[in-house]
């Protein structure tokens, strides 16, 4: 479908939020304007809630849990809930994906994770909702004493967390909204959704699946949707809500940690990256290249666990540089514009705020003195839409802000080792601990070395490994993990229930 096609049906459509059951417009009618970031039109208007809209979500969300059959409901049901909401994603999956090109800049490169992925993710949660242990009987024990003996019973139970406020990001919206979502309705959990205010309509859009699919309690699951802080302080704060998960930046995670400390608010956090790369040698630098640079192009950099420092063998740093700035600068194969193009290789930012921000980030990489080897300009003939050239910075030290912060851009920084035990402390010394990359031929040395990493992710010869396994951060990068068996618990209650017989 084409670009002008895709946005003149998004523009007839009315979006409206999904609360306690029905579908509502923001109170007054208020609405917000979502553009194609590619294109810069706009996509739709999207509705701007109130902090009156969002407690009425959340109201809802509390008489559901606490006066509805869902948290009760069995294994069985939610399977079953989960397999009809993933099929109804299957059977709708091409809107999705014309969906994800106009509003999160989606190019065909990432349809795995940002299409497919969600779905098979909420297959795996149907499939942990018959297997999870809700219920695990503890040994027996006695009791001995002067009045008698008898025997103890025990069991776990793990019952749901409440009412959940989730509060996921734009990068990869569907992905990311999938993992909180899933694992909170296996569990029996009720929530309140408040996406990104630069990913409302795939969220509504959801919204309308899951409710067209799933015959869910009215209130179980509520969307809200706006552009203003508010109605996120509003989830964060109110006191009905018993859970909260964020994927965002850590300076809003960290307030989101101090919001909830008054009633100890159960948080769960999934905050940025700045994921050190480590070349283990230089074998193979045409075949690994790719993979090295990803982050230059790939989403535009806009990933929380790309290997945005690349640690490179110095005794091969300028084979390793020309390699890089080769496979980027190559415009027949990282091809740059829209993403509703599948021959596009790299697409737009997602606002021109965020492509002021890591213009800002390029210029200190600059004055910082490191060697602009490649990009860092607006590419020539494409003048509308957030568009930047994907950017590789050599003779980074890694004390320097481009090697520190989080770029969240397409901006790569290369900086040379002498030995491993320097690459590992490179690659440690940061606040942020989301993930790590290890590409070499010698697969036990790339093991050992894994194992060295304060990180809660190591890909070794891949860019970012996608899978039903754990995924989070040490450090600053985040509290608790989602995904699988892990994501599940961390919506659980741990309820310990003993009787005497
Ligand atoms: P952000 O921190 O700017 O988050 C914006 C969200 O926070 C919005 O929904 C906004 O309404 C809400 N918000 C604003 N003020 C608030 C407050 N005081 N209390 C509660 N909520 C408030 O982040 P972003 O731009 O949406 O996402 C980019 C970040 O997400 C990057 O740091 C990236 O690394 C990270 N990320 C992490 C993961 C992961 O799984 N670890 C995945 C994707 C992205």
């Amino acid at each position: 479908m084409s670009v002008a096609m895709q946005t003149s049906s998004s523009q007839a459509k009315a979006w409206k939020m999904y609360i306690d059951g029905e579908w509502v417009e923001a109170s007054g009618g208020k609405t917000y304007r979502v553009p194609n970031p590619a294109t810069e039109e706009l996509l739709a208007p999207a509705p701007d809630a109130s902090r009156e809209d969002m407690r009425r979500a959340i109201a809802a969300a509390r008489r559901a849990f606490d006066e509805g059959p869902w948290p009760r409901s069995t294994p069985q049901d939610r399977a079953r809930v989960l397999r009809a909401i993933a099929d109804a994603m299957e059977a709708r999956k091409e809107e999705m994906r014309e969906l994800l090109i106009a509003e999160a800049g989606a190019c065909y490169v990432s349809h795995d994770t940002q299409v497919e992925w969600p779905i098979r993710h909420l297959r795996n949660y149907a499939d942990l909702a018959l297997s999870f242990p809700f219920e695990q009987m503890l040994p027996r024990s006695t009791t001995d004493t002067p009045m008698g003996s008898w025997l103890n019973n025990s069991m776990v139970h793990n019952a749901p967390v409440g009412v959940c406020g989730l509060i996921p990001t734009w990068n990869f919206p569907v992905f990311v909204i999938a993992q909180k979502i899933g694992p909170a309705l296996a569990t029996g959990n009720t929530m309140v959704i408040k996406p990104s205010p630069y990913g409302p309509l795939i969220n509504l859009w959801l919204a309308e699946v899951i409710e067209e699919a799933a015959d869910l309690p009215r209130g179980v699951i509520n969307w809200v949707t706006g552009q203003g802080a508010e109605i996120s302080q509003e989830l964060v704060s109110n006191p009905a809500v018993d859970k909260i998960s964020f994927t965002g930046s850590i300076a809003i995670g960290s307030q989101i940690l101090a919001a909830a400390a008054p009633r100890l608010r159960r948080v769960h956090l999934e905050l940025g990256g700045k994921s050190a790369h480590i070349l283990l040698d230089g074998q193979n630098l045409d075949m690994v290249a790719p993979g090295l640079t990803s982050p230059a192009f790939f989403h535009s950099g806009q990933g929380c666990a790309m290997g945005t420092r690349v640690l490179v063998p110095r005794a091969i740093e300028e084979q390793a540089i020309e390699k890089m700035a080769g496979f980027v600068g190559n415009r027949d194969i990282v091809k740059i514009g829209n993403p509703a193009d599948p021959s596009v290789l790299m697409g737009p930012v997602i606002r021109e705020e965020r492509r002021r921000a890591i213009e800002g980030y390029i210029e200190s990489g600059v004055k910082d003195g490191a060697r602009l080897i490649t990009g860092g300009k607006r590419p020539a003939g494409l003048d509308t839409g957030y568009f930047l050239e994907p950017t590789i910075f050599a003779g980074v030290k890694n004390h320097f802000k481009i090697a520190q912060e989080e770029i969240f851009g397409p901006v790569v920084a290369i900086t040379a080792y002498d030995d491993l035990d320097e690459a590992v402390r490179i690659a440690n010394d940061s606040d942020y601990g989301l993930a790590a990359m290890i590409t070499g031929t010698d697969q036990i040395q790339a093991v050992e070395v894994a194992k060295r990493l304060r990180t809660g992710s190591v890909w070794i010869n891949n860019a970012g490994n996608m899978s039903h396994g754990p995924f989070g951060g040490f450090k600053l990068s985040g509290i608790g993990r989602e995904g699988g068996m892990w994501g599940m618990h961390e919506y659980c209650e741990i309820q310990h229930i003993a009787w005497k017989s």
